[in-house]
């Protein structure tokens, strides 16, 4: 105990002990997930005011081979301590840019992967993203990438950020209004997109009205950015957003994620209507 005095729960609670294990084992498991195949990509559909399928925000899954499907909070904290989001953030950009040059061709639909804090600052994104469009050509403002605003805080990020939308690539503010001095960047960053965190929109399960929802609503109209509600889980919550004029639209009361094939037939069907 005495040569790790900064780590005594190492030493002393075996549940330390065995959650480092797991962390190990996972790790590993994780590396192999890319060349196994287990992960998926889901689309949960995006919507418009008047229930137009605009597009969808890919979240990523691990079929791993003894645990069943995993979702993102049990594996993706693991695979940025390690590195391998690196790669699994090649790989789901990758498959989006195919989606989108692909079977989404003539859809004019967009869609929105989530970015980490690993990957946005990984000096190779740009030409990454760069190279891929070659090979998967679409139009600007189909792939919109979401980052979280503690992200915009490090040095040089304007530029990056700058640089990827010079590719067409637009910029989504994600879980807006749950970091630090959200209002300041509104003004200085130049994003394309902001999604309302689902927290804003939560209290009116119980009240008629959401009135910090309602202002920051209309603060985000002014600035003329696209707005986006996430969370929307009741018919009450999408009758006052769409009062409200919100641009889009996504949550378990409209759509699940899905996988992409129900995603195309959900596309198929709305053509057909
Ligand atoms: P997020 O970016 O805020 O994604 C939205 C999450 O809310 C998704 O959970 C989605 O399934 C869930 N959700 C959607 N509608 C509703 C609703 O009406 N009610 C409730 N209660 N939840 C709803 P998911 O897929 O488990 O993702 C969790 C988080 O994991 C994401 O939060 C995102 O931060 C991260 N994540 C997901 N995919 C990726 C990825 O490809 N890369 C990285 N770096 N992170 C990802
Ligand atoms: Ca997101
Ligand atoms: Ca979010
Ligand atoms: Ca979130």
């Amino acid at each position: 105990a005495r040569e790790h005095p900064h780590h005594p729960l190492a030493l002393f609670d075996p549940r330390f002990g065995r959650w480092m294990q797991r962390q190990d084992q996972l790790t590993q498991q994780l590396r192999q997930a890319l060349p196994r195949e287990e992960l998926r990509l889901l689309l949960q559909p995006q919507f418009d005011a008047a229930g137009v399928l605009r597009g969808a925000e890919v979240l990523l899954r691990w079929e791993h081979p003894d645990q069943g499907l995993l979702a993102p909070g049990d594996f993706v904290p693991v695979a940025e301590r390690s590195g391998l989001i690196r790669p699994i953030g090649s790989w789901l950009l990758e498959q989006s840019l195919a989606l989108l040059a692909g079977p989404l061709r003539d859809s004019h639909l967009n869609l929105s992967v989530n970015v980490s804090v690993q990957q946005l600052h990984d000096d190779t994104l740009v030409e990454q993203l760069e190279a891929l469009l070659r090979r998967y050509p679409v139009g600007a403002g189909r792939l919109v990438l979401e980052v979280v605003e503690s992200l915009l805080l490090a040095p040089g990020m304007e530029t990056r950020l700058a640089r990827l939308r010079d590719l067409g690539v637009e910029i989504a503010l994600d879980d807006f209004g749950t970091g630090y001095s959200s209002l300041r960047y509104l003004q200085e960053l130049s994003v394309d997109e902001i999604k309302l965190d689902k927290a804003f929109i939560d209290p009116l399960h119980q009240a008629d009205d959401a009135p910090l929802a309602r202002s920051i609503i209309a603060l985000v109209r002014t600035l003329g950015l696209r707005l986006v509600v996430e969370g929307v889980e009741s018919a009450h919550q999408l009758d006052f957003l769409r009062r409200q004029g919100v641009d889009l639209l996504q949550g378990y009361y409209l759509a699940r994620p899905e996988s992409p094939e129900a995603f195309l037939a959900r596309l198929d069907a709305q053509a057909a209507t």
